[in-house]
């Protein structure tokens, strides 16, 4: 995927080029096909990020990389086994698990679906063959509020003639096409509207589709107390909160055939169904509020880490039902370790490193998600991978300069 080109491309620059330092790279693949997350995660209406295909084709053109498919890292080969045969061995297999919301009825109703199968079904993966999914209905209910959350309400919501110009699969086309009915996406995440894991230029793509209004519950601006808090937010989040503000004030739209609903403060607390049909029918939720003073001059909003320091509290046990009769937990990507001999943070679910040198392990790296979490966009990728490779660089010369690769 994207993580391990970039780290090709940055290595095949800087020790590819002088004789005594010309490197190869192999890289192996799960699947018969690279370009991971690029070719199979990015939503297919976002070409502008799938462009940078043409320059990892050329990557892989290049006569000192080979490609691998189909082999499986843990099974068909190990690590140790890697390690053996080459200088040095980049773990860049990204986050192949998912979160769960470990709440009652989670794994007991038909259109009760993941996140990663939505997307791997719209995408066209070919593990996703035999997905099933009922879209003949009218209510969609998205668990979680990060930018893939996002993703799948637009694919939702969107004309069928604008998703006909998309990278999008034939087989899911076809199936948006003849049977899309819904009219109502309902996004819920469990803290509050200063929290959104989403950003704005995906919330500001999805409130422009034709035909469909964005709506969010004005009366929250109040309890943070909007004029005050707004003005201590650095830039990005000060932006989306702006944003999220004017939608929610904005008058209502009457031509609007279908609705957007963002909706902040809601625990998971049980997903719905019927017990004869196994049907779902909504999730049910513990409401929250946050238990700070917004009043407090005092009060630190300016980055991220206070933002995350909020403290959120039961609103007075209070709790609601969403009914929907699609549900999809969207609640982010997990980090998996797939060979017990690569030393595996799992309470941080990452590979621990040092700028992407594995710890504990001569000869291995890191980079991507493994290496940091599932979090960011491709942009970040880049800057990571660089700094893999830099580590790797500067660990295959010695100080001199002389290559230790031969
Ligand atoms: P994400 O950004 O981590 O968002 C996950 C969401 O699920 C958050 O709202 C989180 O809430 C919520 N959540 C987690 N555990 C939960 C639980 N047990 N119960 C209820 N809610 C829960 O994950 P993502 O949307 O899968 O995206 C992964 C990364 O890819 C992100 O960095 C994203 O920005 C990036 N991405 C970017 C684009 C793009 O740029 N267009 C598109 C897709 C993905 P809390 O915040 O409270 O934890």
């Amino acid at each position: 995927g994207p993580a391990a080109l970039y780290t090709t491309q940055y290595l095949l620059k800087h020790l590819g080029l002088n004789p005594s330092t010309k490197i190869n790279v192999d890289i192996y693949e799960k699947l018969p096909v690279p370009f991971g997350l690029v070719r199979y995660g990015v939503a297919p209406d976002h070409q502008d990020v799938k462009n940078v295909i043409k320059s990892f084709t050329d990557t892989l053109r290049n006569e000192q990389v080979n490609f691998f498919g189909n082999v499986n890292i843990g099974t068909d080969l190990r690590i140790n086994e890697l390690l053996d045969a080459y200088n040095c061995v980049v773990l860049a297999y990204g986050s192949h698990s998912e979160n769960y919301l470990n709440v009652p009825g989670e794994k007991e109703f038909s259109n009760f679906v993941s996140a990663k199968s939505f997307v791997s079904w719209y995408n066209g993966v070919p593990e996703a063959d035999g997905f099933k999914l009922n879209l003949s209905c009218k209510r969609a209910l998205i668990i979680g509020a990060g930018n893939v959350s996002l993703d799948i309400a637009r694919i939702l919501l969107s004309p069928t003639d604008k998703l006909s110009r998309t990278d999008i699969s034939h087989g899911a086309l076809e199936i948006i096409k003849k049977t899309n009915q819904i009219e109502h996406v309902a996004i819920v995440a469990r803290r509050g509207l200063l929290n959104a894991a989403f950003t704005l230029k995906e919330l500001r793509e999805l409130s422009k589709i034709d035909g469909v209004e964005c709506k969010l519950d004005a009366s929250q601006f109040d309890e943070i107390e909007y004029e005050r808090t707004v003005g201590k937010l650095a830039r990005p989040r000060k932006r989306l909160v702006e944003f999220m503000h004017s939608l929610a004030t904005k008058s209502a739209t009457s031509s609007a055939k279908k609705r957007l609903e963002l909706m902040f403060m809601r625990t998971p607390k049980e997903i719905l169904g019927s017990r004869e049909t196994k049907a779902v029918s909504g999730a049910s939720f513990k409401l929250n509020k946050y238990d700070v003073a917004f009043s407090d001059p005092n009060l630190k909003l300016d980055d991220e880490k206070h933002l995350n320091e909020l403290k959120l509290v039961d609103d007075g046990g209070r709790e609601e039902r969403i009914d929907a009769d699609l549900v999809i937990r969207s609640i982010g990507y997990k980090n998996v370790n797939i060979d017990e001999s690569i030393p595996f943070d799992k309470k941080q679910g990452v590979v621990p490193n040092e700028h992407g040198k594995v710890l504990g392990k001569e000869g291995l790296y890191c980079t991507g998600w493994i290496k940091r979490g599932p979090r960011g966009v491709i942009v970040d990728t880049t800057s990571d991978a660089y700094e893999t490779a830099h580590k790797i660089c500067s660990n295959l010369t010695d100080p001199a300069g002389t290559s230790l690769l031969a």
